[in-house]
């Protein structure tokens, strides 16, 4: 079963004053005639973050993203982005989107094809002019704008497409899976340039089921599953939240057993020369009154290593069908 919410529903409180939030959502919700494709979200995005808003397929992230960029229009609930409610000019102005299957025109120039999107979006001449060389040098690519997009790798496509989201400087930047048809260079490459719009100041909505990117660039996540937020938080606290520690240990009972069972969960347990026993605590504070306790029971211990949970780990038990 998905568990339930641990951290407070995200509020302005929670998270800073309302003048600090990029993103601000109470209980969005989508019916497609009748159909629920997202229940109720209610997020909090604080100004300068990068945002990582995570689900399996399905879950409601590409329908909660069009609900934000103003694509699709909320059955229930409300938004404010950049502290403008949702449609507000004054917030679409200053908002970038690189949508997931971005498709390039491949005959054009790099430079044609920014000033083209430029255009599209309102992005005056004299504007274009001076930002398509700061984008392109931003993305890694100055001095390839002459070329055509056809002699692009996969990666130099991606770069150019997150250029066109920057163009008109954006205060905030929807990234819709940017990575997922990238390999390893081209991924590290889009990760850097996060890192650099971070810096700039830039809040960056990250939408991506690459939880080791996720848990690289990002500094708060929701996890959504079936339409409903079921983890929010500050990643560092989420990943805080519990710990395993793995322990391997000599002859022992299986009264011994239940006694560690007292203390958190175990996950796993192989057993060969030694035994070696996964135990899920809520802290490290937890462990030592464990080695005690397994000490005193006259069991030798050759073994005690903490590990960290992975945000692999907090997503599947957050899910529904994972394992927790
Ligand atoms: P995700 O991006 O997390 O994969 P989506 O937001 O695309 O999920 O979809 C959430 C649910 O809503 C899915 O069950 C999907 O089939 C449904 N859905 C999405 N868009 C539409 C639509 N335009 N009409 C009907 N159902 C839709």
């Amino acid at each position: 079963m998905s568990q339930a919410i641990s951290q407070p529903i995200p509020t302005s409180a929670a998270v800073g004053t309302a003048a600090t939030l990029a993103i601000e959502t109470h209980g969005l919700r989508k019916e497609y005639g009748g159909k629920v494709a997202v229940h109720d979200v209610t997020i909090a995005v604080p100004q300068g973050e990068v945002f990582g808003f995570l689900g399996p397929n399905g879950a409601g992230k590409s329908t909660t993203m069009k609900m934000l960029l103003g694509l699709a229009f909320p059955t229930a609930g409300t938004a404010k982005l950049l502290g403008h409610p949702l449609g507000a000019m004054a917030a679409k102005r200053r908002i970038g989107f690189l949508p997931e299957q971005f498709r390039f025109h491949e005959w054009l120039r790099g430079t044609e094809f920014l000033d083209f999107h430029g255009e599209l979006s309102g992005v005056s001449r004299a504007e274009r002019r001076r930002r398509i060389p700061e984008v392109l040098d931003l993305v890694g690519l100055a001095g390839r704008g002459g070329d055509r997009l056809r002699t692009y790798s996969k990666g130099m496509l991606q770069r150019i497409g997150l250029a066109q989201a920057l163009l008109n400087d954006p205060a905030l930047i929807f990234l819709d899976e940017p990575t997922s048809a990238l390999d390893p260079i081209g991924r590290r490459e889009v990760r850097e340039i996060i890192r650099v719009l971070k810096g700039r100041g830039m809040t960056v909505f990250l939408n991506s089921h690459i939880l080791s990117e996720v848990e690289s660039v990002c500094d708060r996540v929701a996890i959504v599953d079936r339409g409903r937020v079921v983890r929010y938080g500050a990643l560092d606290e989420l990943l805080r939240e519990t710990l395993d520690v793995e322990l391997l240990l000599g002859a022992h009972d299986d009264a011994l057993l239940r006694r560690i069972a007292e203390f958190g969960a175990i996950e796993s347990r192989e057993q060969g020369q030694h035994d070696l026993i996964r135990v899920r605590v809520d802290t490290l504070d937890e462990i030592p009154a464990l080695v005690e306790m397994i000490a005193r029971a006259g069991v030798a211990i050759y073994g005690v290593t903490p590990h960290r949970r992975s945000l692999e780990d907090v997503f599947l038990g957050a899910v529904e069908g994972g394992t927790e």
